[in-house]
């Protein structure tokens, strides 16, 4: 839990014009300013911002509220994950006080698979520009595909090497549980009970964000000779307590000013078609990646726009799933 002194410091550093402008393009009114609500589909502007109250709201749909309510709402985060995020924006050190035994149950495991994924994604991208193989397998086949860069950066590309533990090993060394490697599925425990495989290895590295930025999920692509009679040319993380398919879209983190700004959505059908879009300068573009569009799926998007366009393959099946979806 974060100490009232430094709650207080969060709210007097949270302007509510500058926190709502990282969302909302906002035009001098009298005393107020407004701006387009993005809470629902408008063209007129009927969002008020007053910097005197520091408060803001929407006079159509009646969202709105202090800085932390804002951004609870525009992220879906709770009171005090809005906080954590003010805080950051802010450069204001966080001092927590010391957690309940019931308190750090329920949010101890949680968080612990978080930084076991923010471990992994920072691991395989150490590979990929560190590792010979990494070098060599990894970023040549990102650069064959065009990838730029700065892209590949944005993303956070990584690479996992042939070794079929080297990552176990080394999360097990750096003194995270084995455990929490099984629950996250970074890794997966053979037959025999005993010997931990990397799930990911020999294959290049997408993670998945969440709509706050956080790392929930791995997606792995095939790649050289020894991986290629492998069944499956992409593998993913398996459902965990961080990581619900149905709920979550690739490059949602990395879209959402965008999709807000320019009222769209575009839905396309895999990782690579996310990144090569931003590349070329569009950024509203999200992936259902391998899944067929669920419900929770749609109403993500429909949090900051009421448009969507489908642009998946042109083939029989592609066809297919954008009518479905
Ligand atoms: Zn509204």
């Amino acid at each position: 839990m974060i100490d009232q002194a430094t709650i207080d410091r969060i709210l007097d550093a949270a302007q509510i014009v500058d926190v709502v402008s990282d969302f909302v393009t906002l035009r001098k009114r009298g005393v107020n300013y407004v701006g387009l609500c993005p809470f629902h589909n408008e063209k007129t502007p009927s969002f008020s911002v007053s910097p005197s109250k520091g408060v803001c709201k929407c006079f159509s749909c009646g969202k709105g509220g202090n800085a932390v309510h804002f951004i609870m709402e525009h992220e879906q985060l709770s009171y005090y994950e809005a906080l954590k995020w003010l805080a950051k924006k802010y450069n204001i050190e966080i001092k927590e006080r010391e957690l309940t035994k019931e308190e750090k149950q329920s949010q101890g495991l949680r968080e612990s698979l978080f930084l076991v994924n923010q471990f992994a994604a920072e691991y395989f991208q150490d590979i990929l520009y560190n590792n010979v193989d990494g070098q060599s397998i990894g970023m040549t086949y990102f650069r064959q595909r065009g990838f730029r860069d700065d892209i590949i950066k944005k993303f956070q590309l990584g690479y996992c090497t042939e070794q079929k533990d080297a990552l176990a090993k080394t999360a097990v060394q750096k003194g995270y549980k084995q455990e929490l490697l099984l629950k996250t599925g970074l890794c997966y425990m053979k037959d025999d009970g005993r010997t931990i495989r990397d799930r990911f290895w020999g294959r290049v590295i997408f993670p998945v964000h969440n709509i706050t930025g956080k790392v929930v999920a791995f997606g792995g692509r095939v790649l050289s000779a020894a991986t290629k009679n492998v069944q499956m040319k992409y593998v993913n993380s398996p459902e965990s307590e961080i990581y619900h398919k149905s709920k979550e879209l690739y490059g949602i983190y990395f879209a959402k000013q965008s999709i807000i700004r320019q009222d769209r959505c575009f839905l396309v059908e895999g990782y690579t078609d996310v990144i090569s879009m931003h590349q070329s300068g569009i950024e509203n573009v999200v992936a259902s990646s391998g899944t067929a569009l669920t419900s929770d799926q749609i109403r993500l998007i429909h949090r900051f726009t009421s448009n969507i366009t489908v642009l998946y393959d042109g083939d029989g099946a592609g066809i297919k799933a954008s009518i479905r979806g």
